[in-house]
């Protein structure tokens, strides 16, 4: 049984990584999530369906487009099977569980993310909307009112506090420091994990950007740091941090 549940996990996976990488595609670009059905972003034309099977497709094609023979992104590929292990990863850790559930929302937030903002350095609302609604909900079912009312204060509080960072960075740099998405996505942050633990991830996220902005300028390329999935991957480490008991301030 439980091998099913973790069988049934990683294709649930698979295919909502495809589902992220196209949405993760579209939505910067302006083209409707729904409509039109999967196309080649190279010569537009429309995807059969074994074109579109997760993972398989990517191997059968061999990582070219059957039409125009142009290279299709690996990003795709590692979305689909990142997502999927993950997914199963999750339950054989938590069991179904809240914490179980709460990975879920932000292995996908994570996912969405990293193509939209590492690409196009683009937070989506929407995946900020709808992550937080989908905690919200399997709160209703895990946790008291109390709880939940902390939880969302929590999140308002690190929303304002992250706008007070980058109001003072902005007028010290002269320059936009920080992404209104970055701003945005703190109430996710603090929802899923009160306030102390909230702000010790902004510290785990921020170590995590600097170290990649210094190895960005030490190869010399762009200085734009797309803070997104930091934001996310910190919020991760931390969730499994004080899940496992472990304080590190
Ligand atoms: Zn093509």
């Amino acid at each position: 049984m439980e091998i099913l549940i973790c069988i049934m996990l990683f294709l649930l996976g698979i295919c909502l990584g495809s589902f992220y990488a196209c949405i993760g595609y579209r939505i910067p670009n302006k083209i409707s999530t729904i409509k039109p059905n999967s196309f080649c972003p190279n010569c537009n034309e429309p995807l059969k369906w074994y074109m579109n099977i997760p993972l398989f497709s990517y191997i059968y094609l061999k990582g070219k487009c059957a039409y125009c023979n142009e290279k299709i992104s690996i990003f795709y590929f590692l979305t689909e099977l990142l997502t999927g292990i993950f997914f199963t990863l999750s339950y054989i850790y938590f069991s179904l569980s809240l914490e179980f559930f709460i990975s879920l929302i932000l292995i996908s937030a994570l996912n969405i993310t990293i193509v939209t903002d590492l690409r196009y350095y683009y937070i989506s609302d929407r995946v900020i909307i709808i992550s937080i609604i989908a905690e919200l909900i399997v709160y209703l079912f895990y946790i008291n009112y109390k709880d939940i009312i902390y939880f969302i204060a929590s999140a308002l509080t690190m929303f304002l506090l992250m706008l007070g960072i980058k109001y003072i960075g902005d007028k010290v740099f002269k320059r936009e420091s920080l992404g209104g998405g970055d701003v945005k996505l703190m109430l996710l942050v603090g929802l899923t994990l009160g306030i102390i633990d909230g702000i010790t991830s902004l510290l785990i996220s921020s170590t995590l950007g600097l170290i990649f902005s210094i190895i960005l300028i030490k190869k010399n390329e762009e200085k734009i740091i797309p803070f997104g999935p930091f934001l996310l991957i910190g919020t991760i480490i931390m969730f499994l941090l004080s899940y496992n008991g472990i304080n590190i301030v």
